[in-house]
């Protein structure tokens, strides 16, 4: 199981799906959507759409994500590792889990197909569909950063809804580059958790056994935000 200290979410949608759901969603109630994504203190949306290779190789038949990211809390991020801050990041979890079932109902109700993708089921990799985004990076400490920060967790909606905004390119691969000279998490890491080559030997990583963030907490992207990191790297470059 992926997040060891997570519980799974229990259903909380209030309403079924419609027996004939619409592919279709106007800008106006996107933008509905996302605000109240927002208003619920979700971090920000982004939109996956997974092609004929990725469902084949993952054995699955939907391919329009909405992906909801919420910001790990910081006192909770700070703490160090231990049984109470893996219960906190748990109800942080179980809080966020319960909103993204609200959104669903908003979907819903509008008519289209919304479900939620189980965060816990390993038949697939919520990482790799973030990825699928075109907005996301993985980060020499193995996080899986969007431009909003490096401390975010997320949850997923599959839907019948086809025209959402895709990205087709990935303006973050840049952040590759940059971990390649930086290596902080590395000196931080308590574990020993990368190898002399500096790879990232996941398996000894503690953070969902015991919650630690050291890694996260010393990243210049947690420290700075990601445009500030990003405008200091391109004027090095210069
Ligand atoms: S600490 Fe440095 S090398 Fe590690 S993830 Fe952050 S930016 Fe990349
Ligand atoms: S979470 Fe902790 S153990 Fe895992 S890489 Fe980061 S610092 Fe190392």
């Amino acid at each position: 199981m992926r997040f060891i200290y997570h519980q799974p979410v229990p259903n909380f949608y209030s309403i079924e799906n419609p027996q004939k759901p619409k592919n279709l969603i106007s800008d106006d109630f996107l933008n509905e959507f996302e605000d109240i994504a927002v208003a619920s203190r979700f971090a920000g949306v982004s939109y996956s759409k997974l092609g004929e290779e990725f469902k084949k190789d993952w054995n699955i038949d939907w391919d329009n994500i909405i992906i909801l990211k919420y910001a790990m809390s910081d006192e909770i991020l700070k703490m160090e590792p231990s049984k109470e801050k893996c219960r906190l990041m748990d109800v942080e979890f179980q809080e966020f889990g319960q909103k993204t079932f609200a959104l669903a109902d908003v979907l819903r109700r509008e008519g289209f197909e919304a479900d939620l993708i189980n965060p816990l089921d390993d038949r697939v990799s919520l990482r790799a569909i973030a990825l699928q985004s075109n907005e996301a990076i993985i980060t020499r400490s193995n996080m899986c950063m969007f431009k909003e920060g490096l401390n975010l967790g997320f949850f997923m909606i599959k839907t019948s809804i086809e025209n959402l905004p895709f990205k087709t390119e990935n303006d973050m691969e840049w952040v590759k580059d940059h971990c390649s000279t930086c290596g902080v998490c590395i000196d931080r890491c308590p574990e020993k958790v990368f190898d002399e080559e500096g790879k990232f030997l996941r398996k000894q990583c503690t953070a969902h056994r015991e919650g630690c963030s050291k890694c996260i907490n010393s990243c210049p992207f947690y420290k700075n935000g990601y445009e500030k990191v990003k405008k200091r790297y391109w004027r090095m470059k210069k």
